[in-house]
């Protein structure tokens, strides 16, 4: 996973490599113990990927490192950048694969959204990432170098602040991985992102949800519902035909008394299919008065789906219901609508652009 072809040469990943890896490779140059913190700190926290620019290393060594070694193991295959500055890179992986990942900028907050598996075992019948299903999970280095290439997507003056394990793939379905990741997310010597800043979304998995509250980390939950029902869901979420809301509220229960933090439930709006007023009012019942912020995120069209974008005048109502019943609401801006920003459109995009174009041998929504 760690090595690149460049040039018809296979180098090594900087980033991938162990510090003892590294070490000893920088010993056989006679250089100094100091060289391996520096050389992550120019990737990480300085931001500079390009080893010529790394101007406190010996010059020698500078272009020793661009002979034998790359930075990262992957590589950006398609970025796209929309006027309100929400920045989608399709992210190509060491194997071939695609995942894709976002900068979302807003005010003072920098959000990145990681995806955590190439494609989706989970199938919700509204988005791209799922179609095909779930081709593997990603290692926790190939999480990371999602927050590296966006962070280098930052001006010099911006820090990434926070965190939503939002994008392609079903994050408890690979939260080992994941933890590795957030743990760089977060530490000194990453990104020094705050844990209370990082939010991981699930479609409902109650036997991982009680896993991660076991863990004790301060990391946010959101559980998508999409319907009040368990018939409803079924049609929308096939693939949890056999996890019933009632076990996955049981478990998010549980999370919010293990770890004290308030559990966001989210509900992507589908014009005409789980948007009207009796929906509103079953997703009041099923909730039944639960300490619980409730996130509505009308449709974001996908090419080749035939769901709707609600009227804006139901989302309102929608959220209406809600409200008088006490609940905290928020409709989720649609940010990012005319790059592809709702999760797995890009890398379906490109899939269709290079199955039209070479021989065949070869996740917003939530
Ligand atoms: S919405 Fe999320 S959980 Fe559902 S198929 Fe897409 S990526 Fe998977």
């Amino acid at each position: 996973m760690g090595f690149h072809l460049v040039d018809s040469v296979i180098k090594e990943s900087i980033f991938s490599a162990s510090d003892d890896r590294l070490q000893s490779w920088l010993e056989e140059r006679g250089q100094p113990r100091f060289r391996v913190p520096q050389i992550r700190q120019w990737i990480v926290q300085r931001r500079v990927v390009d080893f010529e620019k790394m101007t406190d290393l010996p010059a020698g060594l500078r272009t020793e490192l661009a002979e034998h070694w790359v930075p990262l193991a992957s590589s950006i295959a398609k970025e796209n950048v929309d006027a309100d500055g929400t920045t989608k890179l399709l992210v190509r992986l060491a194997d071939g694969e695609h995942v894709e990942c976002v900068l979302i900028p807003e005010g003072e907050r920098r959000t990145v959204c990681l995806s955590t598996q190439v494609g989706c075992g989970m199938g919700c019948v509204f988005c791209a990432s799922g179609l095909k299903g779930v081709v593997r999970n990603l290692t926790s280095l190939e999480m990371m170098e999602q927050l590296v290439w966006l962070n280098l997507r930052q001006s010099a003056t911006d820090r990434l602040n926070h965190v939503v394990v939002m994008g392609m793939g079903e994050p408890l379905a690979n939260l080992d991985n994941l933890m590795v990741a957030l743990e760089f997310a977060t530490n000194d010597k990453g990104l020094g992102i705050s844990a209370r800043n990082i939010t991981i979304s699930t479609v409902g998995l109650p036997g991982r949800i009680r896993q991660l509250a076991m863990l004790g980390k301060p990391y946010h939950l959101a559980v998508s519902l999409h319907a009040p029902n368990n018939e409803l869901r079924q049609q929308i979420v096939p693939t949890a035909e056999k996890i019933e809301l009632k076990d996955i509220l049981s478990a998010a229960d549980h999370f919010r008394d293990k770890t004290g933090r308030q559990v966001t439930f989210e509900y992507v709006l589908l014009g005409g299919i789980n948007d009207q007023a009796e929906h509103a009012s079953q997703l009041v019942r099923l909730l039944a008065q639960r300490d619980a912020m409730i996130n509505l995120i009308p449709y974001n069209p996908v090419s080749g789906l035939s769901y709707r974008t609600p009227m804006p005048g139901q989302s309102r109502d929608f959220a209406m219901t809600l409200r008088r019943a006490g609940y905290t609401v928020k409709i989720r801006k649609r940010k990012g609508s005319k790059i592809n920003a709702a999760c797995g459109q890009l890398r379906r995009v490109h899939q269709d652009v290079v199955s039209l174009t070479s021989p065949p041998s070869t996740g917003e929504n939530r």
